[in-house]
């Protein structure tokens, strides 16, 4: 029920407005977001990898409407990819990227063309570029875009969500020699009809989906905070005797940071997905609609500015 509130709040220009503007809004943005510019993107990263962490970053904004819009997102990639390489930060850092940012609504091929101008500066770079996952009216042709970009860029990393049903199919497709896959729990308000609606049961697709993709031949990329399926993904690697570096976990910036340093002393690769852009709101909503208790973070955040 606030899970629904809260994403439906992230849909409403109103609240965003309010959001935006109230004083405090800002140290609660810091502890999930990087930054607005490339520049304090390069700064986290640059803390994290020193302290053993690979990270992927995310430019925040999605729903670009305007072929514009889609084109200084890709631009923006390009130099940040660029900035990264320079800093000797890659192979450590790749990138995340949202299909609906470089105008796949309106634009499949535009959007195409611009996600496969990315994937060329991060090979150029020495690194990768991981398509991010929306929701279920854009996972087919997510998934095209995808098989599309591996024909050149066989590195180009695919996410799935474990709360569609669809998921353990594509599971099947994808774990194949060289195909990295995230595995999310998914963070849309999604149909029953499409999705699975209880925490039970998507946690239980996660296990199945996991099976899959650790017995199979891909690259497996573990994302979530959830210590049941970390600990089940720490048995299921041994159980099928995986190399260290032929699997990793994923977490968002900001979500229990002593777990992810734990992870990296016990020899994973432990990757951080760090946003960063002046577009934070429908990210942080999403993070709220998850967590409930990061409302009473930002509750204190407002009781202690009062
Ligand atoms: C690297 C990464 C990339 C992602 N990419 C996508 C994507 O492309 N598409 C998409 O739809 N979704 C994406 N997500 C979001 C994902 O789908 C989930 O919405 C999100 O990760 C929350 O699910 P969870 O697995 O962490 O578990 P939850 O069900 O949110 O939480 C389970 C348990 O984890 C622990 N936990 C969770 N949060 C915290 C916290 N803040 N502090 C302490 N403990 C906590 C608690 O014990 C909690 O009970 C991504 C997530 C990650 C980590």
């Amino acid at each position: 029920m606030l899970r629904s509130v809260i994403l439906a709040a992230a849909r409403s220009p109103r609240v965003e407005r309010l959001v935006e503007t109230a004083p405090v809004t800002r140290d609660v943005v810091k502890r999930f977001v990087a930054g607005t510019r490339t520049d304090d993107a390069l700064d986290t990263t640059t803390g994290l990898v020193g302290q053993g962490l690979a990270v992927t970053l995310d430019h925040l904004g999605e729903d670009t409407l305007t072929p514009e819009q889609a084109e200084g997102t890709r631009d923006e990639y390009v130099r940040l990819l660029k900035a990264l390489s320079a800093a000797g930060l890659t192979p450590a850092a790749e990138v995340s990227l949202k299909l609906s940012a470089l105008g796949q609504r309106f634009d499949e091929k535009l959007a195409y063309n611009h996600a496969k101008a990315i994937c060329a500066s991060a090979a150029e770079a020495g690194t990768t570029v991981t398509l991010d996952m929306e929701d279920h009216a854009t996972t087919d042709s997510t998934l095209d875009i995808l098989s599309r970009l591996r024909v050149d860029y066989p590195g180009t990393g695919a996410v799935l969500q474990a709360y569609l049903r669809r998921t353990e199919g594509d599971c099947r497709e994808l774990a194949v020699a060289g195909s990295r896959v995230r595995l999310c729990k998914g963070a849309y308000k999604e149909p029953e009809t499409v999705a699975y609606q209880s925490r039970l049961d998507v946690d239980k697709s996660y296990v199945r989906c996991l099976n899959i993709l650790m017995s199979g031949d891909g690259y497996p990329m573990l994302a979530t905070h959830d210590p049941r399926l970390v600990a089940i993904g720490e048995y299921q690697a041994k159980w099928f005797e995986r190399a260290p570096d032929s699997f990793e976990f994923q977490m968002l910036y900001g979500i229990r940071p002593i777990e992810q340093s734990r992870l990296v002393d016990a020899g994973y690769t432990m990757r951080v997905y760090v946003p960063y852009g002046t577009q934070w709101y429908g990210y942080l909503m999403r993070r709220l609609a998850e967590r409930p208790a990061n409302l009473g973070f930002f509750a204190r955040a407002l009781a202690s500015r009062g």
